[in-house]
């Protein structure tokens, strides 16, 4: 099948960078690339997070985003971890919000908080179920039923920059691709300014998804998200919940290598950089990587896509 040639996004790089710094591999000075983390539990996932943060701060990533889950602790703990990045790092840290589980009120007030401490970037989601990804949804009743909600209330708050999540593969609870689309353009019209992908890895359903995208005449930034899980098996199950496809050929790859986490690292990373570069060839710039709070395979990977030769360039 013959796609049709289209620029994806627009680059959002913002650290200068001199024509010398081209890296020798497929891609320029544009490309952009944020980290996403998620806030650990224990004080061991709290020393391992903030180990890999120290390997992947020089990367000058464009902003980094800290997911946010359902349950009080869960959430103090995104607090904790973005005001931590605010304090301590020279990150530009976006907060997940969900609407799950909490009033109107109580989001804004969170977000307030957010606004006070300097953070500027909101990723503005509905959230999974409280019982967990594949169970139903009900929203709170005073709260935001859905992130185009969330969206047009965190507006209210503060002129935030927010970024929603996209689907290219549809997400499960959407009856068609036209309902899927037209939430998307509900969330842009309340006033984001970025789509981050689910994780997906075959760069044809990314085209096929741009084109509806654009079709529908939207023209924000769709960013892939890129999933760097090397535990193939984990990567399946989590995929089987959210709708996602982890093709045949993707998986065989790692067959023989379950206590060879070395080898599986490096595959991992080496895939996540081959669908990089095929969609870097179609005009994609910015990619948002799932670290799952590891430094290695984002390291490489943010390396290949150019990222280390911002450390020449500030330093
Ligand atoms: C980049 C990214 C980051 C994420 N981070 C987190 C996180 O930090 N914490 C977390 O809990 N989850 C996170 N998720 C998962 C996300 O919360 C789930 O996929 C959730 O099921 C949907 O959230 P959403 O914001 O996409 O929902 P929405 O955009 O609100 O859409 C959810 C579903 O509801 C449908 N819908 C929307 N509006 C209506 C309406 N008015 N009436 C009927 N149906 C409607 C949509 O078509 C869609 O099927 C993330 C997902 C992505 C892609």
């Amino acid at each position: 099948m013959t796609l049709p040639q289209r620029d994806a996004n627009a680059p959002v790089g913002t650290i200068a960078r001199t024509s010398s710094d081209v890296t020798s591999s497929a891609f320029g000075q544009d490309v952009a690339v944020s980290f996403e983390f998620f806030p650990p539990k224990t004080k061991a996932a709290e020393e391992r997070l903030w180990s890999a943060i120290e390997t992947l701060e020089p990367l000058n990533p464009d902003f980094v985003s800290v997911t946010y889950g359902a349950g009080g602790s869960t959430r103090e703990r995104t607090h904790r971890t973005v005001q931590r990045m605010v304090d301590e790092t020279r990150f530009d840290p976006a907060a997940h919000l969900t609407c799950v589980d909490a009033t109107r009120e109580d989001i804004d007030e969170i977000a307030k908080d957010y606004w006070d401490i300097g953070v500027r970037h909101i990723v503005a989601l509905r959230g999974d179920p409280q019982d967990g990804i594949g169970e139903s949804y009900a929203p709170h009743p005073g709260g935001y039923a859905y992130a185009s909600d969330l969206v047009a209330g965190l507006k209210t708050v503060a002129d935030f920059e927010v970024s929603v999540s996209a689907y290219p593969e549809r997400h499960p609870e959407s009856a068609d691709w036209s309902a899927e689309i037209d939430n998307l353009k509900r969330k842009i019209d309340a006033g984001a300014t970025r789509a981050i992908t689910q994780f997906f890895f075959s760069p044809d359903i990314f085209w096929r998804f741009q084109d509806r995208v654009l079709d529908a005449g939207i023209d924000i930034p769709i960013v892939p998200g890129l999933m760097l899980q090397p535990n193939v098996k984990g990567l399946q199950r989590m995929a089987s919940l959210c709708g996602v496809a982890v093709p045949d050929w993707y998986v065989s790859l790692f067959d023989g290598i379950d206590d060879d986490p070395a080898t599986r690292d490096m595959l991992t990373a080496t895939l996540a950089a081959e669908l990089a570069a095929e969609l870097h060839d179609r005009g994609v710039r910015h990619y948002h990587l799932y670290t799952l709070n590891r430094a290695e395979i984002a390291s490489a990977v943010a390396r290949v896509l150019g990222m280390h030769k911002r450390v020449r360039a500030r330093g």
